[in-house]
C-alpha cells in the first residue's frame, strides 16, 4: 500500500514507524516542511501511562526515549507563596527536539521516506496515494480541505502562553500561579534535560494585553503556536 502521511511531528512520524513495522512491504512518505532538526517548543512531558504505551507499541523506539528522558514522582502546586507537593506520580520529560529526532531516525532504519522542506498547499500536489494521512497539526491542511466530510468541532480558546527554555533547573513539574495587578499568570515548568527546563506561562487574553505582551517581538500571541527554535 502507498502511504502518505502529511506532518513528520510526533503523531506522523510515530504513524509511520509503526505502519512500516507493521508491514514493511507499504510504502511510506512523509511530508514535513521543516527542515530536518528544527522543531518548535522546548521540552514536554509523557505520563507513565505514555510511556507504557510507547513500550508495548515498540521497544526499540521506547528504550531510546528512555535513554533521553529526565523522570520525577512530585507535581508542586504554588498558590499565593505557598508550596503544596504530591508525590506518586510518574512522568518523564523529554526535549521535542530529541523526540522529534528518536522518532526521525527510527523511520529511517525501517525504510520510511521522510522528505523534508516539503510545504504542501494543497492536497492535489501530494504524489500518489492508496492512504492519506493528516498528521498536519491543529491547523491541520488535510481537515480544512474535507471539513465538509469530517465535520470537526473545534473549540478554540483563548488562553496566551510563552514557552521558554531556561537553565534554571527545577525539581518535578512545577505548577506556579502569580497574580499581579494585570492579571493572573501560570508557570509550568519542569527540567527535561540535565542542564534545561521548560517554563510556559499561560495567562487568560485579558492579563496578556493588560501586560502589553500582544505584539511583543518573539511573542505570536496566537492560542496553539509555538517558535521554531
Ligand atoms: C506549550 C505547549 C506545551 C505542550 N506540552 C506537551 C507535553 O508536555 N506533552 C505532550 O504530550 N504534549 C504537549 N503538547 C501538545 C503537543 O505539542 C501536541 O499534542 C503534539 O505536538 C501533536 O503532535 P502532532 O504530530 O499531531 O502535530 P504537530 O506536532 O503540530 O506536528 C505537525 C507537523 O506537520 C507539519 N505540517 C503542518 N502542515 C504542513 C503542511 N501543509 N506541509 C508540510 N508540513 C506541514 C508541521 O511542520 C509539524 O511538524 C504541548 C503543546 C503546547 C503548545
Amino acid at each position: 500500500m502507498r502511504i502518505v502521511v502529511l506532518g513528520g511531528g510526533p503523531a506522523g512520524l510515530y504513524f509511520a514507524l509503526l505502519a512500516r513495522r507493521l508491514d514493511s512491504t507499504h510504502k511510506v512518505t512523509v511530508l514535513e516542511r521543516n527542515p530536518r532538526g528544527s522543531t518548535f517548543g522546548w521540552g514536554v512531558v509523557f505520563s507513565g501511562k505514555t510511556l507504557r504505551f510507547l513500550e508495548g507499541q515498540d521497544v526499540d523506539t521506547h528504550a531510546r526515549l528512555r535513554q533521553k528522558l529526565a523522570t520525577w514522582e512530585n507535581v508542586d502546586v504554588v498558590h499565593r507563596g505557598e508550596r503544596v507537593r504530591i508525590k506518586g506520580n510518574r512522568f518523564a520529560g523529554i526535549a521535542r527536539i530529541e523526540l522529534i529526532t528518536v522518532l526521525e531516525e527510527r523511520c529511517l532504519e525501517l525504510g520510511v521516506d521522510l522528505r523534508f522542506g516539503t510545504e504542501v498547499e494543497e492536497l492535489d500536489s501530494l504524489p500518489p496515494y492508496d492512504l492519506l494521512v493528516g498528521a498536519d497539526g491543529v491547523n491541520s491542511l488535510v481537515r480544512t480541505t474535507w471539513a465538509g466530510h469530517f465535520k470537526p468541532d473545534l473549540d478554540r480558546r483563548h488562553n496566551r502562553y510563552a514557552w521558554y527554555g531556561t537553565p534554571q533547573l527545577f525539581d518535578g513539574l512545577t505548577l506556579t500561579f502569580q497574580e499581579n495587578e494585570d492579571g493572573l499568570f501560570i508557570a509550568h515548568s519542569y527540567r527535561f534535560e540535565p542542564q534545561l527546563s521548560t517554563f510556559i506561562v499561560e495567562c487568560d487574553e485579558k492579563s496578556w494585553r493588560a501586560a502589553g505582551l500582544e505584539g511583543q517581538p518573539g511573542l505570536s500571541g496566537a492560542p496553539f503556536r509555538g517558535r521554531l527554535g
